[in-house]
């Protein structure tokens, strides 16, 4: 029997139009620095404004059908609406990661044959710098103020350089959205490529339609009219978590950093606009802690952040909870995901040690991630909590391959699944543990040992600030953990003091021999712990490693 209901296709137009009417009266909130007032546009106007945007792309510029639509922008309001109206009008969003090197970017604008690039001014520097390679590119559309002459320079006769305010002055703020296939591609992300040319993966209409339905439920992010949602993650890195369309789509407005992204203006907008959620990877947080630490800023709207993107230490999510009264919630995504895997709520009726063990975790999956971990052979394994092995996914958000390979690249699926690279266990009940990257667990002899296990018990000691761990080569065991610290300010610790805190803690035989202190960790392009520049650094001989062998 064939069901009786409409076959109404799952569009982002749909969440547009919703939240342009519905929702009117939230907004969007810009940040526009320590001396400015932020900038406010209703989601009345982020509607009108979209349709402006899509006359201006299809009538001046020339966009047409599924034609790529680049953003090179911050998290702003202007963002949002390229979000919307690009993908409604049948066109391809496709979000640059400001944050690569520039022949990463050449390639991946070239890679998605771009159109169009929409800049923010503050960036137009960068984009000069490339603009040149990207062969494809057409036209170049600036956000703010700002001299656009390197543009034109670097662009020549190939590139025509346009202001957005001029491009959407006087133009119809209806548009009539084309009904889309819902399979059709709506998004372009790539993956910031840690190793190898980053990979584009391509949303469709549906999968961020499906996405946006669950991010906002109880079980995910909890967000509904009532949330203001402070929106740290990058637009241009796994679409945001998905947090631009879902806080569309329910009426949540949104507070956006701009290129405000340190620990003070971070601060200094939440004490100001209030939002009661955020979202970043765990090394904004920590940098946030020990800010608010040393001056104290009135935090108290936040009632729940959401950490994912790498581990996120629990004496991190402990000591926002006890010194702020602010909820941890573990996540844990990938681009490949859209990105949302899972996210750590613990089970009802728990509370105490019993709940934390559960938040810890990196997660439950909700009903469109399948899940499950396969041993070295690709055969499944049992989800018993115990069993060891590659977590594999599957479902309606995830990617089936990556853009242009012409099929599923066997290193990266597996007979419909995803093979995420990253290792632990599944629980009956659907908790993911993950004891590391395949990459970067360190095999000692015939052991394994977690690198994440030991930066999180590090992390746990007072006066260490951040520590990461790689595996380095060992004559006599393979492979043996370096462990590198960053030391708080004020605060002194020796190797001697901090081996014998892991002693406590972990395996006597995981204690790593080397160690060394730095000023910082390196990060990669969306602020996560660079392990490939650490063990590089290390190879290079750049640190400065005390040996307790020796
Ligand atoms: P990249 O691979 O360039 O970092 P992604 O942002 O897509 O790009 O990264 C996805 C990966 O990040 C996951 O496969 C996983 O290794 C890691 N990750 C994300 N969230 C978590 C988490 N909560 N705990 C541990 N690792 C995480």
């Amino acid at each position: 029997m064939r069901s009786t209901m409409m076959p109404t296709p799952l569009q982002v137009s749909r969440i547009l139009q919703h939240g342009r009417s519905v929702h009117s009266a939230a907004e969007v909130v810009t940040w526009a620095g320590p001396d400015a007032a932020p900038r406010r546009m209703s989601y009345g106007e982020v509607g009108r404004k979209s349709a402006q945007l899509a006359h201006a792309l299809r009538d001046d510029l020339g966009i047409t059908g599924d034609e790529r639509v680049a953003t090179l922008m911050w998290n702003n309001a202007e963002h949002l609406i390229a979000y919307l109206a690009v993908p409604s009008m049948g066109a391809v969003l496709h979000t640059l990661n400001l944050r690569l090197f520039p022949e990463q970017l050449a390639y991946i604008a070239n890679h998605a044959e771009d159109r169009v690039v929409i800049v923010d001014s503050t960036l137009i520097p960068l984009l000069a710098g490339v603009l040149d390679k990207l062969s494809t590119v057409r036209h170049v559309v600036v956000v703010g103020d700002g001299d656009v002459g390197p543009l034109r320079h670097s662009g020549g006769d190939r590139v025509a350089v346009h202001r957005w305010d001029e491009l959407l002055a006087g133009k119809p703020d209806q548009f009539d959205w084309p009904v889309l296939d819902e399979n059709d591609a709506a998004a372009l992300c790539y993956t910031s490529g840690t190793t190898g040319n980053p990979k584009g993966v391509a949303y469709s209409h549906r999968s961020i339609y499906l996405h946006s339905l669950q991010v906002p439920s109880a079980e995910m992010f909890s967000l509904g009219p009532h949330s203001r949602v402070l929106a740290i993650v990058p637009m241009f890195h796994a679409m945001a978590w998905g947090l631009p369309y879902a806080a569309f789509m329910v009426g949540a407005s949104i507070v956006m950093t701009d290129r405000f992204l340190q620990a003070a203006p971070i601060a200094a907008m939440i004490e100001a606009e209030r939002p009661t959620f955020a979202g970043a990877v765990p090394t904004i947080f920590t940098d946030l802690l020990a800010h608010l630490d040393a001056n104290p800023a009135d935090v108290s709207s936040i009632r729940e952040v959401v950490i994912g993107g790498s581990a996120c230490p629990p004496s991190l999510m402990h000591a926002f909870d006890e010194r702020y009264g602010i909820q941890v919630i573990h996540a844990w995504g990938m681009t490949e995901m859209s990105p949302l895997g899972s996210v750590a709520r613990a089970p009802a009726g728990l509370s105490g040690p019993e709940a934390w063990a559960y938040r810890y975790t990196q997660g439950r999956v909700p009903a469109s991630v399948d899940a499950r971990i396969v041993g070295p052979m690709g055969e499944s394994l049992p989800a018993d909590g115990k069993a060891v092995g590659e977590v594999e996914v599957r479902g309606p958000w995830i990617t089936n391959e990556y853009l242009g390979e012409g099929g599923p690249d066997p290193a990266k699926f597996h007979d419909g699944w995803l093979r995420t690279g990253d290792v632990g266990t599944l629980s009956a009940d659907g908790y993911i543990v993950l004891s590391d990257r395949a990459k970067d667990v360190i095999k000692s002899g015939g052991e394994w040992i977690s690198s994440v296990e030991l930066e999180n018990a590090l992390m746990g000691h007072p006066a260490v600030l951040e520590a990461c761990v790689v595996g380095v080569p060992d004559d006599k065991w393979g492979e043996r953990p370096l462990a590198t610290v960053v030391v708080r300010d004020g605060a002194a610790v020796t190797v001697d003091e901090l081996r014998r805190f892991l002693e406590d803690r972990t395996a006597h035989w995981q204690v790593p021999e080397r160690w060394a202190f730095i000023e910082q960790v390196p990060k990669t392009s969306v602020g996560k712990f660079d392990k490939k520049r650490l063990r590089a650094g290390y190879a290079g001989g750049e640190l400065e490693v005390v040996d307790t062998r020796e």
